[in-house]
């Protein structure tokens, strides 16, 4: 429990370096077999850890992530660590700063113990395309940890690190905390500064946080929310104590069968309904049917926004400034956007998929808006199945229906978390729920309560 742990490392009762130490050994030890990092920090996270213990002994103020080990996906800048995004383009690349979520981290005593893999440029939901290796679950060992961010959930379920940062796209941070059995948090577009994230789509992407328990979670969103002067598309909204907060009562819970007709594997379904059954009787809640039309476009109005937005955003991949030329050293599934967003991009003349899909999104949000105002959450199943056997060949269509659930709440820039809701066949089944834009002391204080 990190809650506990911070005040053992506050108090001197254990200290970072320990805590630093002891992660390092499993790492060495377990992830041959789990391929969660990329790099571990070893040197400069125990330098750090040193430094924290020293402050703690001579009685001086430590940051509120005092000496915990944070692992962070390699999209995201730090200074001097090798920023690959798990591609062959950036193999040679090394962060030149810190991203503003990284400063912030610093700032709090927080450790960064490595980068995590992921799904190259973070495009993928099983953690598959990574030109450095498939990531394993580890709580359902042959089986794919979900993506893009699977390194960071596979860490942090795998007990190599306290919390990981990841990112999500459409789904990132929730599948792979729904596929590996832990908590993670999609924070409203706006929420966290993107500075120093390299992008996979910028009009959708947001940074969040994995962990085993909600407490843990919530104390990485409060350190990295935001205004930056450096991301104008922050916002300057009110920070709450999201790690502490009170445990509410009486939340009006919203469902839609519109989520279950696009669940195909009807147990999940049924596990996550069981799971709301209990919310509603522990906090005496309601539940209410809600309408969502446009959610079964969900999937095809996200991905025109994202070929094109990717494609825009590689064009400084030219080999010239950072790294090799992306086209000639990426990954099929990075390609394919490429191109496509390419393709879509000359079809724009005639307003073909963008402008269409810009028309759907919002569409999608404006449901969801008005879901909202007889609702104070949504709950739905994170993914539609359960995640295939690494190396599985599995369709395009089926690898991006992965993400029907979870691009809803990033097409509308709202806020989402998954909590574990159990297991079905010995893999672990979570749980999604959705709050309204910046709304997130109250989405936190429903995972409180699940
Ligand atoms: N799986 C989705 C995609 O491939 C989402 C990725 C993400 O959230 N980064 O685009």
């Amino acid at each position: 429990m990190i809650k506990e742990k911070l005040a053992q490392i506050k108090s001197g009762k254990f200290t970072a370096e320990r805590n630093i130490q002891e992660f390092l050994k499993k790492i060495k030890q377990e992830d041959k077999k789990i391929n969660s990092f990329l790099y571990v920090a070893k040197k400069e996270a125990l330098k750090q850890a040193k430094e924290i213990d020293k402050k703690i002994k001579e009685k001086k103020k430590v940051g509120k992530l005092a000496g915990l080990a944070i692992a962070v996906k390699s999209c995201i800048s730090v200074c001097g660590m090798p920023i690959t995004c798990a591609s062959k383009t950036l193999e040679n690349y090394k962060g030149t700063f810190d991203a503003d979520v990284v400063r912030k981290i610093k700032a709090e005593d927080g450790i960064i113990i490595g980068l995590t893999n992921m799904d190259e440029f973070a495009s993928g939901s099983s953690g598959e395309t990574s030109a450095y290796g498939a990531t394993q679950n580890p709580k359902a060992l042959g089986r794919i940890p979900g993506g893009s961010s699977s390194g960071s959930a596979a860490a942090v379920a795998a007990d190599f690190c306290d919390i990981a940062l990841g990112t999500d796209t459409g789904g990132s941070i929730r599948n792979p905390a729904s596929h590996c059995g832990i908590i993670g948090i999609k924070p409203s577009y706006g929420r966290v500064s993107r500075y120093g994230l390299v992008d996979l789509s910028m009009s959708l992407d947001q940074i969040g946080s994995l962990c085993k328990d909600v407490f843990g979670a919530a104390l990485m969103i409060e350190v990295i929310a935001g205004k930056s002067e450096k991301d104008p598309t922050t916002y300057d909204e009110p920070i709450k104590n999201y790690s502490n907060l009170k445990s509410e009562k009486h939340f009006r819970i919203g469902i839609s069968k519109d989520f279950e007709a696009l669940c195909t594997d009807k147990r999940i379904y049924k596990l996550v309904m069981e799971k709301t059954a209990e919310l509603i009787k522990k906090t005496a809640s309601q539940i209410i049917n809600i309408n969502l039309k446009h959610v079964k476009l969900a999937v095809q109005t996200y991905y025109p926004l994202v070929y094109v937005e990717f494609f825009s955003g590689t064009r400084k991949f030219d080999g010239r400034r950072f790294g090799k030329k992306i086209e000639e050293t990426c990954g099929e599934e990075v390609l394919r956007r490429i191109l496509g967003g390419k393709e879509i991009s000359r079809a724009e003349y005639g307003g073909q998929y963008y402008r269409k899909a810009l028309a759907t999104k919002k569409e999608i949000a404006k449901d969801l808006e008005e879901a909202f105002k007889k609702v104070d959450i949504i709950i739905s199943p994170v993914t539609p199945r359960l995640p295939h056997k690494i190396g599985e060949k599995i369709s395009v269509e089926d690898m991006y229906a992965y993400d029907a659930f979870t691009i809803p709440a990033n097409l509308a820039g709202i806020c989402a978390g998954v909590v574990p809701a159990g297991e079905i066949d010995k893999t672990p089944v979570g749980l999604q729920v959705m709050a309204p834009a910046f709304k997130e002391d109250l989405l936190l204080s429903v995972l409180n309560e699940l």
